[in-house]
Protein backbone atom coordinates (compact mmCIF):
# COMPACT_ATOMS: atom_id res chain seq x y z
CA UNK A 1 0.00 0.00 0.00
CA UNK A 2 1.28 3.38 -0.54
CA UNK A 3 0.28 6.97 -0.02
CA UNK A 4 0.12 8.83 -3.34
CA UNK A 5 0.97 13.08 -4.04
CA UNK A 6 0.58 14.79 -6.86
CA UNK A 7 1.80 18.42 -6.75
CA UNK A 8 1.51 20.77 -9.54
CA UNK A 9 1.08 18.11 -12.23
CA UNK A 10 1.44 19.85 -15.75
CA UNK A 11 1.65 17.56 -18.85
CA UNK A 12 2.52 18.79 -22.14
CA UNK A 13 3.34 16.65 -25.05
CA UNK A 14 5.72 16.86 -27.59
CA UNK A 15 3.41 18.15 -30.38
CA UNK A 16 2.75 20.82 -27.78
CA UNK A 17 -0.35 19.93 -26.51
CA UNK A 18 -1.20 20.44 -22.87
CA UNK A 19 -2.93 17.87 -21.70
CA UNK A 20 -2.89 18.25 -18.00
CA UNK A 21 -2.73 21.44 -16.27
CA UNK A 22 -1.85 22.09 -12.45
CA UNK A 23 -2.72 18.74 -11.06
CA UNK A 24 -2.94 18.34 -7.21
CA UNK A 25 -3.78 15.74 -5.00
CA UNK A 26 -3.26 13.42 -2.62
CA UNK A 27 -4.55 9.68 -2.27
CA UNK A 28 -4.55 7.98 0.89
CA UNK A 29 -3.07 4.23 1.89
CA UNK A 30 -5.49 2.07 0.63
CA UNK A 31 -7.65 4.24 -1.16
CA UNK A 32 -9.89 3.26 -4.24
CA UNK A 33 -9.66 6.55 -6.38
CA UNK A 34 -11.46 6.64 -9.46
CA UNK A 35 -10.46 9.52 -12.23
CA UNK A 36 -13.96 10.16 -14.29
CA UNK A 37 -14.14 12.42 -16.85
CA UNK A 38 -15.32 12.66 -20.73
CA UNK A 39 -13.18 11.47 -23.28
CA UNK A 40 -10.01 13.51 -23.96
CA UNK A 41 -9.90 15.13 -20.18
CA UNK A 42 -6.56 13.53 -19.09
CA UNK A 43 -7.40 11.00 -17.05
CA UNK A 44 -5.15 7.99 -18.50
CA UNK A 45 -2.52 10.64 -19.14
CA UNK A 46 -2.73 10.97 -15.37
CA UNK A 47 -3.09 7.26 -14.71
CA UNK A 48 0.33 6.92 -17.20
CA UNK A 49 2.21 9.24 -15.25
CA UNK A 50 1.16 7.51 -11.95
CA UNK A 51 2.64 4.01 -13.58
CA UNK A 52 6.05 5.75 -15.02
CA UNK A 53 5.10 5.30 -18.67
CA UNK A 54 4.60 8.93 -19.16
CA UNK A 55 6.96 11.93 -17.40
CA UNK A 56 4.87 14.39 -15.89
CA UNK A 57 6.18 18.03 -17.47
CA UNK A 58 6.61 19.68 -14.64
CA UNK A 59 5.65 18.57 -10.75
CA UNK A 60 5.99 15.97 -8.45
CA UNK A 61 4.58 12.45 -8.04
CA UNK A 62 5.59 10.96 -4.91
CA UNK A 63 4.93 7.15 -3.15
CA UNK A 64 4.72 7.55 0.51
CA UNK A 65 7.00 10.87 0.26
CA UNK A 66 9.56 9.65 -2.24
CA UNK A 67 9.63 11.46 -5.22
CA UNK A 68 8.92 8.71 -7.96
CA UNK A 69 9.35 11.01 -10.98
CA UNK A 70 11.41 9.43 -13.83
CA UNK A 71 11.37 5.81 -11.50
CA UNK A 72 10.45 3.14 -14.06
CA UNK A 73 6.90 1.09 -13.29
CA UNK A 74 8.93 -1.68 -11.81
CA UNK A 75 10.80 0.58 -9.38
CA UNK A 76 7.43 1.61 -8.38
CA UNK A 77 5.99 -1.57 -7.62
CA UNK A 78 2.66 -0.90 -9.44
CA UNK A 79 0.44 -3.44 -11.28
CA UNK A 80 -1.41 -2.57 -13.92
CA UNK A 81 -4.72 -3.75 -15.48
CA UNK A 82 -6.27 -2.27 -18.98
CA UNK A 83 -9.27 -1.82 -21.23
CA UNK A 84 -7.66 -4.84 -23.28
CA UNK A 85 -6.68 -7.54 -20.96
CA UNK A 86 -3.20 -8.46 -23.16
CA UNK A 87 -2.98 -11.67 -21.61
CA UNK A 88 -0.28 -14.08 -23.30
CA UNK A 89 -2.44 -16.50 -25.62
CA UNK A 90 -0.21 -19.37 -25.60
CA UNK A 91 -0.23 -19.79 -21.98
CA UNK A 92 -3.10 -20.55 -20.05
CA UNK A 93 -4.75 -18.95 -17.10
CA UNK A 94 -2.49 -20.55 -14.51
CA UNK A 95 0.46 -19.49 -16.60
CA UNK A 96 -0.60 -15.58 -17.15
CA UNK A 97 -1.06 -15.49 -13.40
CA UNK A 98 2.25 -16.72 -12.31
CA UNK A 99 4.05 -14.54 -15.15
CA UNK A 100 5.42 -11.98 -13.34
CA UNK A 101 6.99 -14.23 -10.30
CA UNK A 102 8.24 -17.12 -12.72
CA UNK A 103 10.03 -13.72 -14.02
CA UNK A 104 11.46 -12.73 -10.79
CA UNK A 105 12.31 -16.13 -9.85
CA UNK A 106 9.95 -17.47 -7.47
CA UNK A 107 10.04 -20.94 -6.76
CA UNK A 108 6.81 -23.50 -7.82
CA UNK A 109 5.46 -24.32 -4.76
CA UNK A 110 5.35 -20.71 -3.79
CA UNK A 111 4.26 -19.81 -7.59
CA UNK A 112 0.77 -22.47 -6.75
CA UNK A 113 0.12 -21.50 -3.52
CA UNK A 114 0.33 -18.23 -4.45
CA UNK A 115 -1.65 -18.94 -7.84
CA UNK A 116 -4.12 -21.10 -6.01
CA UNK A 117 -5.10 -18.15 -3.78
CA UNK A 118 -5.19 -15.23 -6.24
CA UNK A 119 -7.41 -17.86 -8.03
CA UNK A 120 -9.77 -18.31 -5.25
CA UNK A 121 -10.11 -14.80 -4.72
CA UNK A 122 -11.59 -14.05 -8.15
CA UNK A 123 -13.80 -17.51 -8.52
CA UNK A 124 -11.13 -18.83 -10.83
CA UNK A 125 -10.04 -22.61 -9.23
CA UNK A 126 -11.91 -24.40 -12.13
CA UNK A 127 -10.45 -22.59 -15.29
CA UNK A 128 -7.02 -22.52 -14.30
CA UNK A 129 -6.07 -25.16 -17.25
CA UNK A 130 -7.90 -22.70 -19.98
CA UNK A 131 -6.16 -20.85 -22.74
CA UNK A 132 -7.47 -17.55 -23.19
CA UNK A 133 -9.47 -18.36 -26.32
CA UNK A 134 -11.66 -21.16 -24.01
CA UNK A 135 -12.48 -18.02 -21.66
CA UNK A 136 -15.31 -15.52 -21.44
CA UNK A 137 -14.56 -12.01 -22.12
CA UNK A 138 -15.20 -11.43 -18.09
CA UNK A 139 -13.22 -14.61 -17.05
CA UNK A 140 -10.12 -13.16 -19.15
CA UNK A 141 -10.65 -9.95 -17.52
CA UNK A 142 -10.19 -11.64 -13.84
CA UNK A 143 -7.11 -13.35 -15.45
CA UNK A 144 -5.85 -9.70 -16.09
CA UNK A 145 -7.00 -8.84 -12.50
CA UNK A 146 -5.46 -11.88 -10.92
CA UNK A 147 -2.41 -11.61 -12.90
CA UNK A 148 -1.89 -7.35 -11.52
CA UNK A 149 -2.88 -8.47 -7.90
CA UNK A 150 -0.76 -11.49 -7.81
CA UNK A 151 2.27 -9.50 -6.90
CA UNK A 152 0.92 -7.80 -4.04
CA UNK A 153 1.58 -4.38 -5.55
CA UNK A 154 2.16 -1.09 -3.72
CA UNK A 155 -0.23 0.11 -6.38
CA UNK A 156 -3.14 -0.68 -8.10
CA UNK A 157 -3.67 1.08 -12.11
CA UNK A 158 -6.61 0.09 -13.66
CA UNK A 159 -8.23 1.87 -17.05
CA UNK A 160 -11.52 1.20 -18.09
CA UNK A 161 -11.02 -2.11 -17.08
CA UNK A 162 -14.88 -2.86 -17.59
CA UNK A 163 -15.26 -1.25 -21.33
CA UNK A 164 -14.56 -4.98 -23.40
CA UNK A 165 -17.67 -6.71 -21.00
CA UNK A 166 -20.97 -6.67 -21.80
CA UNK A 167 -23.33 -4.68 -19.12
CA UNK A 168 -24.39 -7.60 -17.39
CA UNK A 169 -20.79 -8.82 -16.94
CA UNK A 170 -19.65 -5.41 -16.25
CA UNK A 171 -22.20 -5.19 -13.39
CA UNK A 172 -20.58 -8.86 -11.83
CA UNK A 173 -17.21 -7.79 -12.51
CA UNK A 174 -17.79 -4.13 -10.70
CA UNK A 175 -18.49 -5.85 -7.16
CA UNK A 176 -15.78 -8.41 -8.07
CA UNK A 177 -13.39 -5.53 -8.13
CA UNK A 178 -14.75 -3.78 -4.92
CA UNK A 179 -14.78 -7.63 -3.14
CA UNK A 180 -10.72 -7.75 -4.35
CA UNK A 181 -9.97 -3.96 -3.06
CA UNK A 182 -11.45 -5.05 0.36
CA UNK A 183 -9.88 -8.28 0.89
CA UNK A 184 -5.97 -6.79 -0.90
CA UNK A 185 -6.07 -3.23 0.69
CA UNK A 186 -4.11 -2.10 -2.47
CA UNK A 187 -4.27 1.66 -2.96
CA UNK A 188 -6.44 1.63 -6.40
CA UNK A 189 -6.31 4.08 -9.18
CA UNK A 190 -9.13 3.37 -11.12
CA UNK A 191 -9.82 5.45 -14.57
CA UNK A 192 -13.62 5.55 -16.66
CA UNK A 193 -15.46 7.65 -18.32
CA UNK A 194 -18.69 6.02 -16.64
CA UNK A 195 -19.92 7.86 -13.53
CA UNK A 196 -22.07 4.65 -12.97
CA UNK A 197 -18.71 3.25 -12.17
CA UNK A 198 -16.97 6.12 -10.22
CA UNK A 199 -20.34 6.23 -8.50
CA UNK A 200 -20.44 2.53 -6.94
CA UNK A 201 -16.97 1.70 -6.54
CA UNK A 202 -15.26 4.82 -5.30
CA UNK A 203 -13.82 6.02 -1.61
CA UNK A 204 -13.22 9.16 -3.92
CA UNK A 205 -14.24 10.51 -7.16
CA UNK A 206 -12.26 12.84 -9.26
CA UNK A 207 -13.79 14.85 -11.50
CA UNK A 208 -12.21 15.77 -14.67
CA UNK A 209 -12.37 17.93 -17.78
CA UNK A 210 -9.91 19.43 -20.60
CA UNK A 211 -7.40 18.44 -17.90
CA UNK A 212 -8.07 20.36 -15.04
CA UNK A 213 -9.78 18.73 -11.87
CA UNK A 214 -12.95 19.94 -11.46
CA UNK A 215 -13.96 18.15 -7.99
CA UNK A 216 -12.72 16.17 -5.91
CA UNK A 217 -15.15 14.36 -3.01
CA UNK A 218 -17.11 11.32 -2.25
CA UNK A 219 -19.89 10.10 -4.30
CA UNK A 220 -22.12 11.65 -2.07
CA UNK A 221 -20.21 15.03 -2.16
CA UNK A 222 -20.45 15.14 -5.59
CA UNK A 223 -24.00 14.23 -6.41
CA UNK A 224 -25.58 16.32 -3.35
CA UNK A 225 -23.00 19.29 -3.43
CA UNK A 226 -21.70 19.84 -7.09
CA UNK A 227 -19.04 22.30 -7.36
CA UNK A 228 -20.51 23.29 -10.62
CA UNK A 229 -22.89 23.15 -13.47
CA UNK A 230 -20.32 20.55 -15.32
CA UNK A 231 -19.89 18.18 -12.28
CA UNK A 232 -24.02 18.43 -11.42
CA UNK A 233 -24.42 17.42 -15.07
CA UNK A 234 -21.61 14.60 -15.07
CA UNK A 235 -23.07 12.78 -12.36
CA UNK A 236 -26.06 10.96 -12.03
CA UNK A 237 -28.15 9.47 -14.63
CA UNK A 238 -30.41 10.89 -16.18
CA UNK A 239 -28.32 13.73 -15.93
CA UNK A 240 -29.40 17.05 -13.68
CA UNK A 241 -31.81 19.55 -15.34
CA UNK A 242 -30.66 23.11 -15.94
CA UNK A 243 -32.87 25.84 -16.54
CA UNK A 244 -31.73 29.44 -17.83
CA UNK A 245 -33.45 31.74 -15.91
CA UNK A 246 -32.64 35.68 -14.45
CA UNK A 247 -32.15 36.33 -11.00
CA UNK A 248 -34.60 38.22 -9.07
CA UNK A 249 -36.00 39.46 -5.62
CA UNK A 250 -37.11 35.80 -3.72
CA UNK A 251 -36.59 33.62 -6.90
CA UNK A 252 -36.04 33.38 -10.46
CA UNK A 253 -37.91 34.68 -13.59
CA UNK A 254 -37.44 31.60 -15.94
CA UNK A 255 -37.47 32.69 -19.44
CA UNK A 256 -40.25 33.24 -21.38
CA UNK A 257 -42.50 33.71 -18.60
CA UNK A 258 -42.73 37.25 -16.41
CA UNK A 259 -43.94 35.21 -13.55
CA UNK A 260 -41.16 35.49 -10.35
CA UNK A 261 -40.77 31.34 -9.16
CA UNK A 262 -40.24 31.73 -5.33
CA UNK A 263 -37.14 29.69 -4.47
CA UNK A 264 -36.24 28.54 -0.84
CA UNK A 265 -35.30 31.27 1.62
CA UNK A 266 -32.12 30.36 2.06
CA UNK A 267 -31.08 31.47 -2.17
CA UNK A 268 -32.15 35.09 -0.97
CA UNK A 269 -29.17 37.46 -0.21
CA UNK A 270 -27.19 35.66 -3.15
CA UNK A 271 -29.96 36.25 -5.26
CA UNK A 272 -30.34 39.79 -4.34
CA UNK A 273 -26.85 40.55 -4.93
CA UNK A 274 -27.38 39.06 -8.84
CA UNK A 275 -30.56 40.47 -9.76
CA UNK A 276 -31.40 40.68 -13.60
CA UNK A 277 -28.42 38.77 -14.07
CA UNK A 278 -28.63 35.51 -15.74
CA UNK A 279 -27.97 32.08 -13.54
CA UNK A 280 -28.80 28.50 -14.14
CA UNK A 281 -31.62 26.50 -11.81
CA UNK A 282 -31.10 22.91 -11.36
CA UNK A 283 -32.74 20.03 -10.09
CA UNK A 284 -31.94 16.25 -10.71
CA UNK A 285 -35.18 14.36 -11.78
CA UNK A 286 -35.51 11.99 -9.20
CA UNK A 287 -36.22 15.25 -7.17
CA UNK A 288 -39.73 15.60 -8.81
CA UNK A 289 -42.41 14.95 -6.42
CA UNK A 290 -45.95 14.48 -7.81
CA UNK A 291 -49.13 13.86 -6.07
CA UNK A 292 -48.76 17.30 -3.75
CA UNK A 293 -48.45 18.20 -0.30
CA UNK A 294 -44.49 18.69 -0.40
CA UNK A 295 -44.56 22.78 -0.90
CA UNK A 296 -44.97 23.41 2.61
CA UNK A 297 -41.36 23.01 3.58
CA UNK A 298 -39.84 25.54 1.04
CA UNK A 299 -39.89 23.33 -1.89
CA UNK A 300 -40.41 24.85 -5.31
CA UNK A 301 -43.91 23.99 -7.57
CA UNK A 302 -43.49 23.82 -11.15
CA UNK A 303 -45.70 22.99 -14.24
CA UNK A 304 -44.70 20.98 -17.20
CA UNK A 305 -45.81 19.64 -20.35
CA UNK A 306 -45.71 15.97 -20.94
CA UNK A 307 -43.81 14.95 -24.32
CA UNK A 308 -42.88 11.54 -24.36
CA UNK A 309 -42.57 9.08 -21.66
CA UNK A 310 -40.55 6.10 -21.02
CA UNK A 311 -42.11 3.16 -18.82
CA UNK A 312 -39.12 1.38 -16.86
CA UNK A 313 -41.27 -1.24 -15.08
CA UNK A 314 -40.30 0.38 -11.69
CA UNK A 315 -40.16 4.23 -12.93
CA UNK A 316 -40.88 6.47 -15.26
CA UNK A 317 -39.18 8.56 -17.22
CA UNK A 318 -40.69 11.96 -18.24
CA UNK A 319 -39.42 14.09 -20.80
CA UNK A 320 -41.55 17.34 -20.69
CA UNK A 321 -41.42 20.51 -21.70
CA UNK A 322 -41.04 23.98 -19.00
CA UNK A 323 -41.36 27.06 -20.63
CA UNK A 324 -39.71 25.76 -23.52
CA UNK A 325 -36.80 24.23 -22.09
CA UNK A 326 -36.61 20.31 -22.37
CA UNK A 327 -36.42 18.37 -18.44
CA UNK A 328 -36.28 15.00 -17.59
CA UNK A 329 -38.34 13.60 -14.23
CA UNK A 330 -38.20 10.37 -12.96
CA UNK A 331 -41.55 8.97 -10.66
CA UNK A 332 -43.41 5.48 -10.10
CA UNK A 333 -45.49 4.65 -12.62
CA UNK A 334 -48.79 5.69 -10.28
CA UNK A 335 -47.74 8.82 -11.57
CA UNK A 336 -47.07 7.89 -15.09
CA UNK A 337 -49.04 11.09 -17.06
CA UNK A 338 -50.41 10.89 -20.41
CA UNK A 339 -48.45 12.60 -23.25
CA UNK A 340 -49.10 16.31 -23.59
CA UNK A 341 -50.38 16.16 -20.20
CA UNK A 342 -49.42 19.37 -18.02
CA UNK A 343 -48.43 17.77 -14.84
CA UNK A 344 -47.97 19.65 -11.78
CA UNK A 345 -44.94 18.04 -9.35
CA UNK A 346 -42.75 20.14 -6.43
CA UNK A 347 -39.11 20.02 -5.75
CA UNK A 348 -37.98 19.66 -2.03
CA UNK A 349 -35.89 23.11 -1.24
CA UNK A 350 -32.49 20.76 -0.50
CA UNK A 351 -33.44 19.71 -4.02
CA UNK A 352 -32.94 23.09 -5.89
CA UNK A 353 -29.64 24.33 -6.83
CA UNK A 354 -28.39 26.96 -8.80
CA UNK A 355 -25.25 28.10 -10.70
CA UNK A 356 -23.66 31.10 -12.36
CA UNK A 357 -23.77 31.64 -15.47
CA UNK A 358 -20.73 32.41 -17.80
CA UNK A 359 -16.89 30.75 -17.88
CA UNK A 360 -16.86 28.08 -14.76
CA UNK A 361 -20.71 27.81 -13.36
CA UNK A 362 -19.35 27.52 -10.40
CA UNK A 363 -22.05 26.37 -8.27
CA UNK A 364 -24.05 29.61 -5.40
CA UNK A 365 -23.78 27.95 -2.43
CA UNK A 366 -26.25 29.03 -0.15
P1 LIG B 1 -10.34 8.66 -23.26
O1 LIG B 1 -11.49 8.47 -22.30
O2 LIG B 1 -10.81 8.97 -24.64
O3 LIG B 1 -9.32 7.57 -23.19
P2 LIG B 1 -8.68 10.41 -21.60
O4 LIG B 1 -9.40 11.32 -20.66
O5 LIG B 1 -8.10 9.20 -21.02
O6 LIG B 1 -9.63 10.04 -22.83
P3 LIG B 1 -6.02 11.09 -22.49
O7 LIG B 1 -5.75 9.82 -23.22
O8 LIG B 1 -5.35 11.31 -21.20
O9 LIG B 1 -7.60 11.30 -22.32
O10 LIG B 1 -5.70 12.29 -23.47
C1 LIG B 1 -5.83 13.65 -23.06
C2 LIG B 1 -5.53 14.55 -24.23
O11 LIG B 1 -4.16 14.43 -24.59
C3 LIG B 1 -6.34 14.21 -25.48
O12 LIG B 1 -6.73 15.42 -26.10
C4 LIG B 1 -5.36 13.44 -26.35
O13 LIG B 1 -5.63 13.64 -27.71
C5 LIG B 1 -4.03 14.06 -25.96
N1 LIG B 1 -2.93 13.09 -26.08
C6 LIG B 1 -2.85 11.86 -25.52
N2 LIG B 1 -1.69 11.25 -25.83
C7 LIG B 1 -0.99 12.13 -26.60
C8 LIG B 1 0.30 12.10 -27.22
N3 LIG B 1 1.11 11.05 -27.11
N4 LIG B 1 0.65 13.20 -27.94
C9 LIG B 1 -0.16 14.26 -28.05
N5 LIG B 1 -1.36 14.37 -27.47
C10 LIG B 1 -1.78 13.32 -26.76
Amino acid sequence: MARITFEHIDKIYDNGFQAVFDFNLEIAHGEFVVFVGPSGCGKSTMMRIVAGLEDATRGDISFDGARVNGKSPKARDVAMVFQSYALYPHLDAYGNMAFALTLDGCDEDYIERRVAETADILGMRPYLKRKPRELSGGQCQRVAVGRAIIRRPKVFLMDEPLSNLDAKQRVTMRSEIIEIHRKTGATTVYVTHDQVEAMTMADRIVVMRDGRIRQVGTPRELYFRPADKFVAGFIGDPPMNFIPCAAAKGGVILKGSDGVLKLPARFAGALAKREGGEITLGFRPEAARFGGGQKAGGGVAFEARAQVLELFGDSVSIFAEIGGHSVILKTDPDHMPEENETVKFTVPADGIYLFESGQNEASIEA
